[in-house]
Formats: C-alpha cells, structure tokens, sequence
C-alpha cells in the first residue's frame, strides 16, 4: 500500500533554495519593504492585539475595507493567506475526481500542482504562437469540455499579457462552471480587472494579493472577490481563523496608505518600460511586452540556464522558466529598483557578448 496518494508522490515540491544574491529578481517582489513609520505603526499594532483571544471570524475590518476600496457589497471579499490558500480553497470546494479545470499553458505552476492534489482533471489551454491568450481557443476549450472550473491569470506569470476583457465576457456567457481570474499583477496593468464585472456575474471569481504592489510577500495575505452567495460555498472550504489578526491588521494598514504603494507601482510601470527598451537593445535578445511587473526575455542561440547560471556568478538572480511550455530559451525577470536594473542590464549584455 502506497501511504500518499500516487499522484502526490509523483509530484515535484514547490520549493526554491538559490541562496543570497546582491540583485534578486526571481519572485517577482516589490523591491522596497514598507518604510519605517509603517513599520512603527505595525509594532503599535502587535503592542494592542489580544494574543490569548481567538480574533474575530471574519475578519470584518479588512474585509470592509476591501470592499469599500472596490464598491463591492457587504460579504463580497474573502481573505486568505496568501492568494495562494484562496485558490486551494477553491480547488477544494469546486475540483476532485471526474471534474476539470481549463488551466492557461505555460502560466503559474502551482496551478496544475493544486488540481493533481484535488484529483482533478487538468486541461491545458496553450497560449497564441506569440505567448498572448487565445481566445477563440478558450471558448472551444469551454464548449468541447463544459469544464467545473475555468481558470485564467491576467496578467499571465510568466507570460505578462491579460486576457482581453471582451473575451471574458463571452467566456462568462458560456462557460457553465466557475470563471476564476488570478489577478496577482493586475496592479501593474492600469488596473484592468474582471471586477468590475461583478456583482452581476455569479460565476466569476477574482483573486489579488498583498505580495506585489502591496509589498507583502512576506505577510502572507491575499483576498477573493465574488458575489456573496459563492463566497459563501468558499469560505467552507477554508480553516476557520485561516488568516493571523495581526496579518488581517497588517494589511488594514497598508490600505489606509494606499497612495504610498500607488505611486510605487508607478515607478515600477516606469522602470518595466525603461528596462524592457534597454534589454531590447541588447544582442540577442527578445522582450515580450508586459503588463506585471516583470519580464519574458527570450534567447536567440544560447542555452537559458547557462545564462542563468553565468548571472547569478555575477550575483544577478532571475527565474530560469525555460522548460516550461512554449518557453524553450526564457529567462522571466521581475522590475526591480533603477539600480538593480541597471546591474542586471549590465550582467546580461557582458554575457550575451
Ligand atoms: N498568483 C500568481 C500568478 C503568482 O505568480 C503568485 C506569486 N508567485 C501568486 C499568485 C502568489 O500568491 P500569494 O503570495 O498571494 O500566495
């Protein structure tokens, strides 16, 4: 008798171990912590929370706020630790043996990883030639497989490109399960977002995170926007007290400085664009154009993980993705300050030459 199940045993761990690099541009984090008065208002915050109490179930003032932020109605919002439990629950809740999920290929690996645990089915809808979605093959995907769950990430990691919001609608129309859109980046696209077509949309359901243009990878926070009545069957599948006060405080708190960490988001659109032109002039090298913050690089006859291997001896980190799908020669490399930019810029042209 096998104790885990086959298909976890077949698995490969999510995990990384890369070590310390004076540039690190592998996760796509922002590359600023919060400043010190933050900081100092967070230390206030520990200093008035209870520890020896269970917090409150629901979290109620940073859902609120969330709502508020998105005029969304009273028990629309759930939060998670990390978008990451969200999506879980919802495999959990919506996924198992002889149901499906339509997955976009090549996008973020947990995705397959989650439905193999569910006992799911996992379809993979491969992008255009050019990386960008293709939507006739989305409502193909739809019509010839009437999937439990359909799941697209705009902007796509790694790819960097949304799904065109014309479509989504047509997919909504048609897809008769559960339309999921993991909207991790959608910060750094001018905010386009399935949102907005809520609450009228009772088969939609839209994921952000505090981790990008929050500045909190390391909070563990993230939330789950979708008409109350699906919020509902999500939160069952969800452990009670799921997320820390301290973390739901945390987060509060980052909202009530929403204009510091917009206009960082700007400075990251501004130095995406400012380092995409400057990889652009480099030999042998392609950019994809991208809405996240971060970068597909593609290499014209050079092996990605000697690359790889050659920056991080100059102590440049990127994410080599070059075995995922469509991607053979990729290097993924997320926005970082001016100065990391300019010192990775630098590292790739002494190696491309
Ligand atoms: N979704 C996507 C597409 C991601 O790339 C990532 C981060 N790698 C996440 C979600 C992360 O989620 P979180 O940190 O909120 O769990």
């Amino acid at each position: 008798m096998s104790r885990f199940k086959p298909e976890v045993e077949a698995l490969a761990a999510y995990t990384m171990r890369e070590g310390v690099f004076s540039v690190k541009v592998n996760q796509n984090e922002a590359p600023w912590d919060w400043p010190a008065e933050f900081k100092e208002e967070a230390v206030r915050l520990v200093e008035a929370t209870a520890f020896h109490r269970y917090p409150p179930f629901d979290e109620a003032a940073l859902t609120a706020a969330l709502e508020d932020r998105w005029g969304l109605e009273p028990g629309s919002v759930l939060v998670g630790n990390g978008s990451n439990e969200l999506l879980q629950a919802l495999f959990l809740a919506a996924l198992g043996p002889r149901r499906t999920v339509c997955l976009p290929s090549p996008s973020f690996a947990l995705y397959g990883q989650l439905a193999l645990l569910c006992g799911a089915r996992a379809l993979d809808v491969p992008m255009a030639p050019d990386l960008a979605y293709d939507p006739p093959a989305w409502r193909a995907a739809v019509r010839r497989e009437a999937p439990e769950v359909l799941l697209l990430c705009s902007p796509n990691n790694p790819t960097g490109n949304c799904f065109p919001a014309g479509d989504l609608d047509a997919l909504l129309d048609e897809a008769p399960g559960l339309v999921v859109v993991d909207e991790a980046y959608a910060e750094f696209s001018g905010e386009k977002s399935a949102r907005r077509l809520l609450p009228r949309r009772e088969n939609l359901v839209v994921l952000r995170t505090f981790s990008k243009a929050w500045a909190g990878a390391g909070l563990r926070l993230g939330y789950a926007m979708a008409v109350p009545s699906a919020a509902i069957q999500l939160r069952k599948a969800l452990l009670p007290y799921n997320v820390s006060p301290l973390t739901a405080g945390l987060g509060a708190l980052a909202l009530g400085h929403a204009g510091w960490f917009e206009e960082r988001v700007r400075r990251i659109v501004a130095e995406r664009e400012r380092l995409s032109a400057a990889l652009r002039r480099l030999p042998g090298l392609a950019a994809y154009p991208s809405e996240a913050n971060f970068l597909l690089v593609r290499l014209a006859g050079r092996e990605a993980g000697q690359v790889h291997a050659e920056l991080k001896a100059r102590g440049v980190l990127v994410r080599d993705v070059s075995r995922y799908p469509m991607l053979e020669g990729c290097l993924r490399l997320s926005v970082g300050t001016p100065e990391e930019n300019e010192a990775v810029v630098k590292a790739l042209s002494e190696v491309l030459s």
